[in-house]
């Protein structure tokens, strides 16, 4: 297994082998060990599904306590389904509005990139080389705008990581087995993907057409040079363990968000 179960001060969070091993701070976050109520429970980290900011605050300081990490390092993005790629300098300015975008770079150890979810698939990079750490929003509109596509592009002309060097994970959220689209969304997705349907679409004994965006976005950054063998896929799906995860289409739009982080700061 390359993902690997980790608990620290009751929140239970997963991290990848192949980051692991660089001292690559980094997690996905599951629901657990928060302050947030009902049906926010319990480690929410977005102030826009109706949870206070004092809960949030709360959680994103127990995320970064994990790895004693400095909140006021945090850059967080406005997420909205673009393609839009952000390299990040310095920490954001919480006082005023978040960028809206769905991809964070940066080269800094003193900048912490954080991102929330609830189905929508999480994926984080790193060059080990160039010391570069990226995460993005991949839900469908992203996949098929092809966002991890814009990501290793900014990597190469912004930083100068070769795509051969990067390693990839590809985190909890919503798997083939219930991402059930309709036609508009297929046809979307089968133009996106032209050469790849059989590894991305499927039907059901019922009929439902079902859309693999792990393998997607896996094959977007195949397609950008990135070495299959440096991809990782967590397999796991929210909608399945909505127990550990916030889902979205698992608890019907009223749930929370959850969050992934990573930092170079200790990286060796
Ligand atoms: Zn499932």
């Amino acid at each position: 297994m390359t993902i690997i179960e980790r608990n620290a001060n009751g929140l239970k969070y997963y991290q990848f082998a192949a980051f692991s091993e660089l001292g690559i701070p980094h997690g996905f976050f599951t629901r657990h060990g928060g302050v947030s109520p009902k049906p926010f429970d319990s480690l929410n980290m977005a102030t826009t599904v109706g949870d206070s900011n004092e809960n949030v605050l709360e959680n994103l300081a127990r995320m970064f306590a994990v790895f004693e990490l400095d909140l006021a390092t945090r850059y967080d993005g406005w997420q909205v389904h673009s393609g839009t790629v952000t390299c990040v300098a310095k920490p954001r300015d919480v006082r005023a509005r978040a960028m809206r975008t769905d991809a964070l770079i940066t080269d800094r150890p003193d900048v912490t990139l954080v991102m929330r979810f609830g189905d929508c698939v999480p994926v984080l990079i790193a060059d080990p080389v160039r010391r570069v750490a990226a995460v993005y929003h991949a839900g469908w509109p992203g996949t098929v705008k092809k966002i991890g596509a814009n990501v290793v592009e900014t990597m190469k002309t912004v930083y100068g990581s070769d795509p051969g060097n990067l390693i990839a994970a590809i985190g909890p959220s919503i798997g083939p087995d219930h991402f059930e689209v309709k036609e508009d969304v297929a046809g979307q997705l089968r133009a996106a993907f032209p050469s790849n349907r059989n590894q991305i679409e499927s039907v059901d004994d019922s009929g439902r057409i079902l859309f693999d965006l792990w393998n997607a976005n896996r094959l977007t950054l195949e397609n950008c040079g990135v070495d299959p063998k440096r991809i990782d896929v967590a397999g796991i799906c929210t909608v399945c363990r909505k127990d550990d995860w916030f889902s979205h289409r698992g608890d019907r739009g009223k749930t929370g968000r959850f969050g992934v982080l990573i930092s170079l700061d200790g990286m060796k």
